[in-house]
């Protein structure tokens, strides 16, 4: 009916356009001077659209044809998502378009305002075509080229890079952070941002005993004694410091609980408030403002400035209006993060993890802080060694923060079949590679209403929650039948299941799969199941470094002026990093770059 009528007032306003001429005045029989024709009537619509978290809605200001004002009234896109948004309701005002390029690295939310603003162009019974065509914002200017100097010049806003800028500037360096994407937070920002830091306060309160040299030792396990041991050694025993500055310095809000991560002897990450990478990018962010830090968005650093000597004295980089050099006179620092999302990289480095297998990373891991470094002789290690998580949207690979209920230890993984295959709380890599091996290569993570409401699912990750109901991705039901039926699991063989875990909860002892948290039984309705596929997560390989921060090339000598912290390096976390030791790195690495750097 909706699209009736407002087909019927297209139709009608094409009649009514028709039928204009130039008008007479009558009075005097003179011609008056031609008023401009319209297509669209004048006046402010409201339309809706579906982004990644649910119903975004804006109200456009129409004048003479033209978008003169976009509002979002309301959405509930991620923090830093809704940069997109500004950038694209900009973006269709200069070009007076609807047909804008998607902001990359957000997709869904792109879509989903474009479908907003032209839903309310819809309701002005218009289409976008019927607005004035213009060219401004169309014209190719020339780039201007800018030539700036500063004491260090950082790559990449994300976890790494902003701790580094907060650091060097403390230490009263002048730095400056360029960032390709047009927000900051890369892959710090999408994931749940735990962080493993042994002998921390809520172990303590807990009564949970623990040493850096025991997560030292867990590390090396997970990596299959493949990472450099001095620098696990560096992360582990400035784990904690780290996370207290994050908490005393820069703001971070830690929930008053932990997690247990696969891998891990003992439960020690802590989590941020929300158990999101919103709460450490955010925080992070505002320090850097408040210290008056500069992060140039839309800016890719594309590759380094050596001297004669070999010393990295500045960085080359690409703006949106201009091309910089940006001279250094201290040290560039990369922490540019990983290459999840170069599909060419990763074959080159393991052919194994092709184009068929999504990712949970931003689309700024294409790993350019890797290439600029090795053309300058950078050395690097462990490249191959790529980490799949198992919990993601088989749909887009996005990484499901509804998995913080499996990291609680209260769900239970099954296959199609309705039979369990490995432990849930094992190594990301086992994980992923046997749900690969299960039917349809995708597992269900079934869950009950007090492992629900215990994992705080509602609360944290309610706009995740209506986006995997509305896919048919999650199912809650009454009962265990009715959640099998919805995906076609063996009901009977998933109770038997149900059953027998049930009984392993009550012995405190899992001798099928020895999992190794069994906080509580799957027992009370309503019944949730998600359905997850595993997706590429995390690359260990990059930049060797020293236990400085400092870039070493292939003979093993340091790169001067050149430090790297974050994804980006390799060697930390061996074959396989185990969950939560990502922040961990981050942090502590970025924090010791900075300080270097500044030096
Ligand atoms: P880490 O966890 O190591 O900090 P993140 O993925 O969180 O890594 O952050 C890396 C950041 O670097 C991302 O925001 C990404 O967009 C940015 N980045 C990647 N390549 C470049 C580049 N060439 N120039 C500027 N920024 C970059």
């Amino acid at each position: 009916m909706k699209k009736l009528l407002s087909l019927l007032l297209v139709i009608l306003l094409a009649i009514s356009l028709v039928g204009c001429n130039t008008p007479v005045n009558s009075e005097n029989g003179k011609k008056e001077a031609p008023k401009e024709e319209t297509k669209i009537k004048d006046g402010v619509y409201e339309g809706t659209g579906l982004g990644k978290g649910g119903e975004i809605k804006v109200s456009v200001n129409i004048k003479g044809d033209a978008i003169t004002e976009i509002k979002t009234l309301s959405h509930n896109e991620t923090s830093g998502f809704d940069t997109a948004i500004d950038t694209l309701a900009e973006k269709m005002i200069s070009l007076n378009s609807t047909d804008v390029d998607i902001v990359s690295g957000c997709t869904l939310t792109s879509k989903g305002f474009t479908e907003a603003v032209n839903a309310a162009l819809t309701s002005a019974g218009a289409t976008a075509d019927m607005l004035k065509k213009t060219d401004s914002g169309q014209k190719n200017e020339a780039k201007k080229d800018i030539v700036e100097s500063h004491d260090i010049v950082i790559i990449g806003a994300g976890g790494a890079g902003l701790t580094a800028a907060i650091e060097a500037k403390a230490a009263g360096a002048d730095v400056i952070v360029l960032e390709k994407m047009p927000m900051a937070g890369g892959n710090t920002l999408i994931s749940g941002a735990e962080y493993a830091a042994a002998n921390n306060w809520i172990q303590k309160k807990e009564g949970i005993e623990d040493s850096a040299e025991l997560h030292i030792q867990d590390t090396l396990k997970g990596g299959d004694n493949l990472a450099k041991e001095e620098l696990v050694r560096i992360m582990a025993e400035n784990a904690l410091a780290g996370a207290e500055w994050l908490r005393d310095e820069v703001g971070v809000i830690w929930e008053d609980e932990l997690m247990f991560f696969g891998g891990h002897s003992v439960k020690r990450s802590l989590i941020p408030l929300g158990a999101s990478g919103r709460e450490i990018i955010t925080k992070l962010a505002a320090k850097a403002e408040k210290m008056d830090i500069p992060v140039l968005l839309n800016t890719k650093a594309t590759s380094l400035i050596t001297d004669s000597n070999g010393k990295v004295v500045g960085v080359k980089a690409e703006g949106e209006d201009a091309n910089y050099t940006f001279n250094t006179s201290k040290a560039v620092i990369i922490a540019s993060g990983g290459f999840g999302s170069n599909v060419e990289m990763r074959v080159k480095y393991n052919p194994d993890i092709d184009g068929s297998i999504l990712s949970t990373n931003t689309t700024g891991s294409t790993g350019d802080g890797i290439v600029m470094a090795e053309d300058i002789g950078a050395n690097l290690l462990g490249m191959e060694y790529i980490q799949t998580y198992p919990i993601c949207d088989p749909l887009t690979g996005t990484l499901l923060y509804y998995d913080d209920a499996r990291l609680y230890g209260h769900t239970v993984i099954v296959n199609k079949e309705g039979k369990r295959f490995v432990e849930e709380l094992g190594r990301r890599d086992v994980m992923s590679m046997a749900i690969k091996a299960q039917t349809g290569s995708v597992c269900y993570e079934l869950l009950d209403q007090n492992g629900f409401v215990a994992s705080k699912l509602q609360e944290n990750h309610g706009p995740e929650l209506d986006y995997l109901y509305r896919n048919d991705l999650l199912v809650k039901a009454d009962t265990l039948d009715k959640a099998a039926e919805f995906f076609g699991i063996d009901a009977a063989e998933l109770k038997s299941t149900v059953d027998k875990y049930n009984s392993y909860v009550e012995e405190g002892k899992d001798p099928e799969f020895n999992k190794r948290s069994l906080p509580s039984k799957v027992e009370v309705g309503p019944f949730y199941i998600l359905k997850a596929a595993p997706a590429v997560h995390h690359t260990m390989g990059g930049i060797e470094i020293n236990e400085n921060a400092q870039v070493l090339n292939k003979d093993g000598k340091i790169i001067e002026g050149l430090y790297a912290a974050g994804e980006v390096t390799g060697g930390i976390q061996g074959s396989n990093r185990l969950g939560s030791n990502a922040l961990a790195d981050i942090t502590v690495f970025g924090r010791i770059a900075g300080q270097n750097a500044a030096k």
